[in-house]
């Protein structure tokens, strides 16, 4: 649950662990770049145009944390108590 939201994830090209941002813009945060890389959901990967870093990310995983965050979790949860 925490998981999604907090949005850490290891890139399983480099193996270091990376961060994905969804507030302003969608982008994945990587050591060592001041700039978050684009991620490309139906590709399940991400490039930083700055410094060039090419990783993997699955964009099923991208969507639900979006999905977790923007709170509309409330659309499909059937908590009926
Ligand atoms: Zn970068």
């Amino acid at each position: 649950m925490s998981d999604l939201l907090e949005g850490i994830f290891v890139d399983p090209i480099s193996g270091r662990q990376c961060f994905l941002a969804t507030d302003p813009l969608l982008g994945v945060a990587h050591p060592n770049c001041p700039e978050l890389a684009d991620v490309t959901v139906e590709l399940d990967a991400f490039y930083c145009r700055a410094c060039g870093w090419n990783g993997r990310v699955s964009g099923a995983w991208v969507m639900d944390v979006v999905r977790e965050r923007s709170g509309t979790n409330g659309a499909e949860a059937t908590t009926s108590s």
